[in-house]
């Protein structure tokens, strides 16, 4: 007797691995650190907005989200054709493997970076090509453009880097860029764009007007706080968007996600307020650890990641007993997301006194 078997690259998925909810402790508020998530409730106006739509959960969403392309097209100054809205930027991700890669063609992408990488291109039947970061934990644009192969249909950039936290400069992207040949389709993953203050920073759209293969994701879950709603956007030349579009989920996105998101790109400048108070906590978290000694990389994200190798486990129990939980990744480090201020004191306090 024969059973159903899946493809043979099915059994090949890396699993993902969630970031821990807060262990409960009595007494103790605890803290999740653990998947760069928005510590801020939703603002007011946005659940609101949210309230009414939930009325309409006998009808199927608006499948062209309509309403949500010419909010966003609006907002950044970029024709409704060259966005595809999907169910957050993971969802984006799969799709460009999907509609970009025959099986064993390859997907060069930095390592250790976003960990669906891996996933949506073994998903695919695709190969994934590994470039090590830098011991700063910056991607190596030169290696990963020497990685490029005839069998290459896909560049991820990861900007800023999940988890080491550094930002690609536009300088070193435009190097970049010019070396990538023009058949060869480059994502620059700007899930964290909005926290980027480097002195050279990417200019994603102007980039991707400047060329034909680059394709910006971006997402309403870090910055704007929608992280339960599923919700991000490619902004691409239009043939791109359209093979994005084509490959989607229909009626992926929810009603109440159209309805969020809108909301929030209509209270944008708050937004925006409370990403520059993460911000300041950024900058208060790293400057307090590199005074405790912690050679931490640039953090340009809303997450600090420490390289700890085979102490990583004891770091992430340290931090569960003062109630805060990290996302380790086994033998080599831990991300840990900005969060609440008390989150980010205990954090501070770990620093001091767990071995560096
Ligand atoms: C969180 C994250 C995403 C976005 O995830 P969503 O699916 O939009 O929630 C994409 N890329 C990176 C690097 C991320 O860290």
């Amino acid at each position: 007797m024969t059973s159903p078997q899946p493809r043979p690259n099915v059994a090949d998925i890396p699993p993902y691995v969630a970031g821990k909810p807060p262990t409960v402790r009595p007494g103790m508020v605890s803290y999740k650190l653990s998947s760069n998530e928005n510590p801020y409730p939703p603002l007011p106006g946005v659940v609101e907005a949210v309230q009414q739509a939930v009325g309409q959960m006998n009808r199927y969403p608006d499948m062209g989200s309509s309403a949500l392309y010419a909010k966003l097209a609006e907002t950044f100054d970029v024709p409704a054709d060259h966005l595809s809205v999907a169910t957050g930027s993971v969802g984006l991700i799969y799709q460009l493997v999907q509609a970009f890669c025959d099986p064993g063609d390859e997907v060069v992408f930095a390592w250790r970076s976003f960990e669906a990488y891996p996933i949506a291109v073994t998903a695919a039947g695709a190969t994934s090509v590994r470039v090590p970061v830098l011991p700063d934990g910056r991607h190596d644009l030169d290696a990963m453009a020497a990685a490029v192969t005839d069998r290459t249909k896909v560049v991820l950039v990861c900007t800023p880097n999940n988890p080491t936290g550094p930002a690609v400069t536009q300088a070193e992207l435009d190097a970049f860029l010019a070396k990538v040949p023009s058949h060869v389709l480059v994502v620059v993953d700007e899930a964290y764009v909005e926290f980027v203050r480097s002195t050279d920073p990417v200019d994603g759209v102007a980039t991707y007007r400047r060329h034909d293969n680059v394709v910006l994701t971006r997402t309403f879950s870090k910055a704007y706080g929608l992280a339960g709603f599923r919700v991000g956007y490619a902004v691409a030349p239009a043939p791109i968007a359209a093979a994005l579009r084509a490959v989607s989920l229909p009626f992926g996105v929810s009603t109440v996600a159209q309805v969020a998101a809108i909301a929030s790109l209509e209270r944008r400048d708050e937004l925006l307020e409370r990403v520059e108070a993460l911000v300041a906590e950024r900058t208060r978290v790293v400057d307090g650890l590199r005074e405790r000694g912690w050679d931490v990389p640039e953090a340009q994200g809303n997450f600090v990641w420490f390289e700890l190798g085979e102490r990583t486990a004891d770091f992430a129990l340290a931090a569960d007993e003062l109630g805060i939980v990290v996302r380790p990744f086994a033998g080599e480090g831990a991300r840990v997301s900005i969060g609440e201020p008390e989150a980010n004191d205990r954090l501070l306090q770990l620093a001091e006194t767990f071995p560096r």
